[in-house]
């Protein structure tokens, strides 16, 4: 898809009325209408950004954004630091293993001091499920979830679902099987709320220790044949292994999961001739997925996944902004 598809401004109501939320906690909170609103605002980010330019616009110039990350990362926290700075905020980045919180800090506490130093908006990672919104709640300014626990990571299902709309032309009515370790991915759970309301149907494909239970509440079909799960898919979605939030075996080894579970060639041929493979980083090669398969230039989306993060993230801080910075009708 290229910016000519992109809706006119005219289908949308006007102003604030077009994406009503302070915060992004959570892909649960949003509308089919809201999702395709960030999506068409990323649109045109991505051929500012082809472009090159080192900033684009200043229209966050004199806005200051925290990213506070209580968790490790490399891609989410690099992204919004970029998203920001193209934005012409003022960008500086907390992390966990520097902050008062290796002190004993409570969360509250460091919310609370974030919150004086009087950002124009909050970035957070967090490990425990529910924290970014214990934040927000205690906040003055808009706060975007960098991901929770297990619970959401909706700039990464947003960056995802853009991926798709480009590649396919449509984010809707295809066929997506999310793979792996469902159970302890935000990533999963964030892209199966997103997926499934946009209209598509969404099969999660996992070893019965790593399907979450209930899976048929979030109307999704559950497969433990990784084989059968990837049939005529349109989109294969691989999981990282998550060995780190794992408190238990969960798996026998690494080396079986491959066999049953890891994205090979021969085993992608039971998708769609077409289907693109996706995969939100950091990837475990030769585990969930073949480098062959991960560096397919023509079936992997995982660089492009990459690039769409920087531009969707830079609608997300424009949006969430626009009210503080008195753009009309945003009040
Ligand atoms: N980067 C993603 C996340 O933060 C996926 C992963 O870590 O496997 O959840």
């Amino acid at each position: 898809m290229t910016s000519a598809n992109i809706r006119p401004a005219s289908d949308y109501p006007p102003g604030g009325d077009a994406f009503r939320h302070r915060h992004l906690i959570g892909i649960a909170q949003l509308t089919p209408w809201e999702i395709s609103y960030v999506l068409d605002a990323a649109e045109q980010w991505v051929d500012l950004n082809r472009a090159g330019a080192a900033k684009h616009d200043d229209q966050l110039a004199g806005l200051t954004i925290i990213n506070a990350f209580f968790e490790n990362s490399t891609r989410t926290l690099l992204s919004f630091e970029i998203a920001g700075k193209r934005l012409g905020a003022d960008v500086v980045n907390m992390h966990a293993a520097q902050s008062s919180v290796k002190k004993g800090e409570t969360l509250i506490d460091t919310a609370m001091t974030l919150n004086a130093m009087r950002a124009d908006a909050m970035v957070i990672r967090h490990g425990s499920s529910g924290a970014v919104q214990l934040i927000a709640d205690k906040v003055d300014c808009p706060v975007l979830n960098a991901g929770d626990g297990r619970h959401e990571h909706p700039t990464q299902a947003l960056l995802d679902a853009l991926t798709i709309r480009r590649r396919k032309g449509k984010v809707e009515g295809l066929t997506v099987a999310i793979c792996g370790d469902v159970l302890h991915s935000r990533v999963a759970r964030s892209n199966i709320l997103a997926l499934t309301l946009l209209g598509n149907e969404v099969r999660v494909v996992a070893p019965p220790t790593l399907t979450p239970p209930a899976m048929e509440r979030m109307h999704v079909t559950t497969f433990t044949d990784m084989d059968e799960g990837i049939r005529d898919a349109d989109v294969v979605m691989m999981l990282r292994l998550q060995n780190e939030r794992m408190d238990g075996a969960y798996l026998p080894s690494a080396r079986e999961y491959h066999a049953l579970y890891g994205l090979t060639p021969k085993r992608l041929e039971k998708a769609k001739p077409d289907a693109i493979v996706m995969h939100p980083g950091p990837m475990n090669r030769g585990v969930e997925i073949d480098s062959i398969v991960a560096d397919d230039p023509v079936r992997s989306t995982i660089t492009e996944q990459v690039e769409m993060g920087v531009a969707v993230r830079m609608a997300c801080l424009d949006i969430l902004t626009r009210r503080k910075r008195g753009v009309a009708g945003w009040n």
